[in-house]
C-alpha cells in the first residue's frame, strides 16, 4: 500500500452497484474528500441540489462544453443522456497538490485512462451478480424495459473489471467508502 496519497482516484463499476450512494457516504463521512460534480443533462431526481450532486444543464449547454474542451470526459450513459466531468476543477485541485475523486461510467473512465494514465482506477464490484439484479428491482427507479437495458450493460461493465487497478466489493456501503478512502491513500476515521 502507497503512502503517497493519490491525486486522482476513479471510481467506476457496473450499473446498481452502489456507486452514488458510496460517493454519498463518501460526503457525508468525509466532507475533506473532494469529490468531483459531474455536468448532466438528466433531469434532478427528488432531493438532488444543483452543484451539489450534478450541474444539471440542457443538452445545448453540455454540448457547448464538450466543444469548448471543458469536459475531461463524458459519455451518453445507459443511451440517453449526457454525463461529464468539467475539467477545470478537477485541474485546479490536482495543480493545488490535493486529491480528487472522479464517480464516473465505465465509458468515461477508459476516456481518463487515455488523458491521466496516472490515476488510480477503482472498480466499485457487487457481491454476487444476484445482487445486482436485487439491488437494481429494490431500488425501483427504472422499469422493467430499462432494468433489462441497465442489466445488459451491466454484464459488458463487469467484464472490464481486469482494467481496473483494484477492486472494491461493495458488500456493505460504510465498509466499501472506508476502503476506497484507505485506498487513496487517506486516513479514515
Ligand atoms: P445516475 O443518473 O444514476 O446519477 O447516474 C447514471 C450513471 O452515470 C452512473 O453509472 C454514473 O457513474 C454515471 N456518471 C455520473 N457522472 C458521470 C460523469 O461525469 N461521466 C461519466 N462518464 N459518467 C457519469
Amino acid at each position: 500500500m502507497t503512502t503517497t496519497p493519490a491525486r486522482l482516484t476513479v471510481l467506476a463499476g457496473p450499473t446498481a452497484v452502489g456507486k452514488g450512494t458510496v460517493s454519498a457516504d463518501v460526503r457525508a463521512r468525509y466532507p475533506d474528500v473532494w469529490l468531483s460534480v459531474s455536468a448532466t443533462t438528466r433531469d434532478p431526481r427528488p432531493g438532488e441540489v444543483d452543484g451539489v450532486h450534478y450541474h444539471f444543464v440542457s443538452t445545448e449547454r453540455f454540448d457547448e462544453m464538450a466543444e469548448r474542451g471543458e469536459l475531461l470526459e463524458w459519455a451518453v450513459v445507459h443511451g440517453r443522456n449526457r454525463y461529464g466531468t468539467p475539467r477545470r476543477p478537477v485541474e485546479e485541485k490536482l495543480a493545488a497538490g490535493e486529491p480528487a475523486l472522479l464517480e464516473i461510467d465505465l465509458q468515461g473512465a477508459r476516456q481518463v485512462r487515455q488523458t491521466m494514465p496516472g490515476a488510480l482506477f477503482v472498480f466499485l464490484a457487487p457481491p454476487t451478480w444476484e445482487e445486482l439484479e436485487r439491488r437494481l428491482v429494490g431500488r425501483g427507479t427504472e422499469g422493467p424495459e430499462e432494468r433489462a437495458r441497465r442489466l445488459d450493460t451491466a454484464k459488458v461493465e463487469l467484464a472490464a473489471e481486469s482494467e481496473f487497478d483494484v477492486t472494491i466489493v461493495n458488500d456493505d456501503v460504510h465498509r466499501a467508502t472506508d476502503e476506497l478512502v484507505r485506498t487513496m491513500g487517506l486516513a479514515t476515521r
